[in-house]
């Protein structure tokens, strides 16, 4: 079964998210727990871009370069590569990514040069990183509004100047994923089997993880994504939605993704959603509040008698306990005597039958029933 390699680039394109600013320490922190989610690949940051960010890139580099993939990010600048080569130091496994437009909009308005000019950039940059690092990556940036036939020679002309590596962004988040599907597969299909083609997707559409996906599906073998989704815009193609798609549809994907630890998920959220502040909306797939929450008196009854019946994954391999029944208007009465005796209120049959009418009649006035809500709504039926 073919693996994918996650690379994880929170501290580069999830640190690009108006408003957030990861110190140099935070980046150790983060990176020490996206080791233990046992990332193989991180991309530590753009050194050129600040003082601090080259001291974020060496920190890390130098905690974690001898056994995981540590990446910096250039423009297709000499003096780019030169700032981050010296922030990745000697780490063993240094690598130097080089960012180039291939699209006409990015090569015209952002560069004005021509695209013949465009491709020797590229060329000549990879060829230039190389000198630094034997593990060069090459991003053709607006990959995906690009004109295929000249983003494949651009893509083709970098492995051959020593790139191992060509990632193909969707830059903008304006592919489909049939789109994203036949340009990855047309690299894929164009450069040597040994070289790795990687997915980077924003979610402007709401599709950066399908598009993800439809990369993969396509023969991408590296998947670039945030923690949380957080990144320029409304951000990246979340890890952990990525990780548990591959993961919960194994069956379907056939991609091994076992050897991350997906059990540390929720700690590695929590931990960006602090250093971020960057709050994870209650409807976000996986580590959203709602992912595990139930109020429907069907789905409490189901997942009592089976969690299978209403929910896909388990929360254990996200690192949480287990699912939560939540208290309503909507709940059966399995589920309040469940929650009752946890609050260790006993009532016969007949008690219950009371108390749970007056509980649907007055639940409904709230908006969210807490455990004290329904205490205290005992409370005035004991003494009515
Ligand atoms: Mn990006």
């Amino acid at each position: 079964m073919k693996s994918v390699l996650i690379n994880d680039i929170t501290l580069r394109d999830g640190e690009q998210a108006a408003g957030v600013n990861f110190f140099p320490e935070e980046k150790l922190r983060i990176a020490r727990q996206l080791v233990k989610l046992r990332v193989p690949i991180m991309e530590a940051g753009f050194p050129i871009a600040s003082e601090q960010d080259a001291k974020g890139v060496e920190l890390v580099a130098n905690e974690f370069g001898r056994d995981i993939v540590i990446s910096a990010m250039c423009r297709a600048v000499f003096k780019d590569i030169d700032v981050a080569a010296k922030a990745l130091g000697d780490a063993p496994k240094r690598r130097i990514q080089v960012v180039m437009g291939t699209s006409d909009i990015h090569l015209k308005h952002k560069f004005n040069l021509t695209r013949e000019d465009g491709l020797k950039t590229s060329v000549e940059s990879v060829a230039y990183a190389l000198k630094f690092s034997d593990d060069v990556e090459f991003a053709a940036e607006d990959a995906s509004r690009s004109d295929l036939p000249y983003l494949v020679d651009v893509c083709v002309a970098c492995v051959k100047a020593g790139a191992k590596t060509i990632e193909l962004p969707d830059t903008v988040g304006y592919a489909t994923p049939e789109e994203y599907f036949t340009m990855v597969a047309a690299v894929v299909k164009a450069v040597p089997p040994e070289v790795v083609v990687a997915t980077h997707c924003h979610n402007d559409l709401g599709l950066a993880t399908i598009n993800t996906i439809a990369g993969i599906m396509a023969g991408a073998r590296q998947a670039e994504v945030t923690i949380n989704g957080i990144g320029e815009r409304v951000g990246n193609a979340a890890s952990e939605e990525v990780i548990m798609t591959l993961k919960t549809r194994k069956d379907f994907y056939q991609v091994d993704i076992d050897y991350i630890n997906s059990r540390e998920i929720m700690n590695t959220s929590k931990l960006i959603e602090e250093l971020s502040q960057i709050k994870i909306a209650h409807n976000k797939a996986i580590v959203g509040k709602g992912a595990f929450l139930h109020e429907s008196g069907i789905h409490q009854d189901g997942l009592m008698k089976s969690p299978q019946t209403y929910q896909v994954l388990d929360p254990k391999d996200i690192g949480l306990e287990g699912f939560q029944l939540v208290i309503g208007k909507l709940s059966g009465k399995n589920a309040l005597n469940e929650k009752l005796s946890f609050l260790k209120i006993e009532l016969d049959k007949e008690q219950m039958k009371g108390f749970s009418r007056f509980f649907k009649d007055n639940a409904a006035k709230k908006k969210f029933v807490t455990d004290a809500d329904v205490i205290n709504l005992y409370e005035r039926w004991a003494n009515k």
